[in-house]
């Protein structure tokens, strides 16, 4: 068996982990020649509230929570000693034939607790792909069972994340997702986002605003409305660079889609569980939409444990007459995934963090971001709560897109992670999304540190 060897006081011996991982590991989202000609990977080992450590003792300042998701920080005794309790009492059960576990139901009913509109009915998933492909499903299926199975059509929306996997990735709306054959699956279709800094020149935010709705109304028009089942968005639009809707936006979707009687989907994956300043993104812009895609912040990333949920406008379809749903996981409602979500749950709630985002740390982190305004490579910098984007530029007035793209924003990302702060490069803007558990005072520490390094590029 292949097993790295302690060296020296180093407790690991990072040339052979990468050595297995350059001959074993295939990376997600990565082009692993380059992962070689770069020198390897970096292997990460502990972690403690905002920080991690790397196999030659390097602390790191975790900018990204992991992918958006370690919510209450790293190193939560509590989490783990749940999971520990669940593993000894039932370390797994289905819940496809008649059958439940304490914990999947306690855990419905505590993330319906939380819920925005009225959620109130769970259908678990291990990932939020999984999810979005869940929702997929539970939309046609709606529109099914009402007898109008021609209403099958998903519109999604350009520089959308919605996932990965075939049907999940298809909602997703970065062009480089469908580099391959048969994606965007059949009935998905994108209508353009807003995205001021970029798209909007020339344009007041209202206007742009007015701009992104007359596209998403003519797209359900092109497509007919007589076959869309559903819109998805993100309250906040994450992986494509913390897109943040223009003042009046969310009312004008939700106007549109209940003059055309679509269902709404809000994918809270990455807003959910506090990171916007409530406890979903939905609440923050006054959306009420009729089913949420949750994952992440959900188990703040300890375990892999996700879910739709939804509310009796659905329910009263597909759960309250007779008919099957058949569609599931192995894993659906894992019972340790459940017990670590319940208890991530619990602690958010005990510990106030959603109200501390929303209240304090949020207003804080938007305010300290927003003074390297002044700096001559920001041009803007936008985000709600706990999570942000600086964009770069070289014209602040003209905001001609940088060439080519992302040729500043790497440079500034790769120097960062050198010098101990995690961020993350999407074309010209750098994002953050720390844990919803940092300080004031380590708001201040990222925010120097990131100007130092972008000190480094004036001239
Ligand atoms: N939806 C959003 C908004 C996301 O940001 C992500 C992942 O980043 C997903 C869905 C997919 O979640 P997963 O990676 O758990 O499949």
């Amino acid at each position: 068996m292949h097993r790295p060897v302690a060296d020296g006081n180093q407790p690991y011996n990072t040339l052979s982990i990468r050595a297995l991982d350059q001959s074993h590991h295939m990376h997600p989202f990565s082009n692993q020649q380059d992962i070689i000609s770069e020198g390897g990977v970096r292997v990460i080992t502990h972690g403690e509230g905002v920080y991690l450590w790397d196999s030659e003792g390097e602390r790191l300042f975790d900018g990204m929570a992991g992918l958006w998701c370690v919510n209450i920080g790293y190193g939560r005794k509590e989490l783990a000693d749940a999971a520990a309790r669940q593993m000894e009492e039932l370390p797994y059960y289905n819940t496809f034939f008649r059958t439940t576990t304490p914990v999947a139901a306690e855990l419905a009913a505590e993330i319906a607790s939380v819920s925005p509109n009225n959620l109130d009915r769970v259908f678990y998933t291990n990932s939020g792909s999984e999810a979005n492909d869940t929702n997929i499903r539970l939309a046609r299926l709606y529109w099914k069972r009402l007898g109008r199975p021609e209403r099958k059509a998903i519109i999604s929306r350009q520089n959308a994340y919605h996932g990965s996997s075939i049907g999940s990735g298809s909602l997703t709306g970065l062009n480089f997702m469908h580099d391959i054959a048969g994606m965007p699956i059949a009935d998905v279709h994108h209508a353009p986002a807003p995205f001021w800094w970029r798209d909007g020149r020339g344009q007041t935010l209202e206007e742009h605003c007015i701009w992104a709705l007359d596209e998403l109304e003519a797209t359900i028009r092109h497509v007919g409305a007589e076959n869309v089942a559903a819109f998805i968005g993100e309250p906040v639009q994450g992986a494509g660079g913390v897109l943040t809707p223009p003042p009046g936006y969310w009312r004008g979707v939700q106007e549109i889609c209940r003059k055309y009687d679509i269902l709404l989907i809000c994918d809270e994956v990455v807003c959910g569980f506090g990171r916007t300043g409530h406890w979903f993104g939905s609440q923050t812009y006054a959306i009420e939409p009729d089913i949420i895609t949750t994952a992440k912040g959900l188990s703040s990333g300890y375990l892999p444990i996700a879910a739709s949920v939804f509310g009796d406008r659905l329910a009263s379809v597909l759960m309250d007459r007779p008919g099957p749903m058949n569609h599931g996981f192995t894993y659906s409602g894992h019972p340790v995934a459940a017990a670590v979500a319940l208890e991530n749950i619990r602690i958010l709630k005990r510990e106030r963090i959603v109200e501390r985002v929303g209240e304090e740390t949020g207003p804080y982190f938007q305010a300290k971001l927003r003074e390297l305004l002044d700096h001559p490579l920001v041009g803007e910098v936008r985000g709600v709560g706990l999570m942000a984007a600086v964009e770069l530029t070289r014209d602040k007035e003209g905001r001609t897109p940088i060439e080519p793209v992302s040729s500043l924003a790497t440079p500034v990302r790769d120097l960062c992670f050198k010098t101990g702060l995690i961020t993350r490069g999407v074309r010209d803007s750098l994002i953050f999304s720390p844990p919803l558990v940092i300080s004031k005072d380590e708001i201040d520490w990222l925010v120097k540190r990131l100007r130092d390094n972008l000190d480094q590029f004036i001239g």
